[in-house]
């Protein structure tokens, strides 16, 4: 059986402190209470300190930098923004100027 969103970010959260506190022989006192859902998670200061390097080291792997012309940061497989429509990057540059000096195809081949 599936658990809901919340069960999965608190046995998450729970199997994270257990992974920390392992390294602590003396327990310290609860410096942050999480609540998820109905339950709430006391973590002691160093599983604090961990969750929030964790948090901000996190990249999401959709992420793929910031758009050169607009700065958004929605660039999808191709590196073209989903914002302004630009391919971004050295390669989005190579695509601009070759499409500014396409002048379509040639008007002599057969058809
Ligand atoms: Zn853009």
């Amino acid at each position: 059986m599936a658990l809901s969103p919340s069960d999965e970010v608190a046995a998450a959260l729970r199997e994270f402190a257990e992974r920390i506190d392992v390294f602590d022989t003396a327990p310290g006192e609860t410096v942050v209470e999480v609540r998820v859902g109905e339950r709430a998670a006391a973590l002691r200061a160093p599983v604090a300190r961990a969750l929030v390097e964790a948090l901000r080291s996190y990249q999401d792997p959709r992420d793929r930098g910031t758009c050169d012309h607009c700065g958004g940061p929605r660039l999808d497989d191709n590196f073209v923004c989903a914002d302004c429509g630009q391919p971004s990057g050295v390669f989005g540059q190579l695509l601009r100027e070759r499409a500014a000096r396409y002048e379509g195809p040639p008007a002599d081949l057969p058809g």
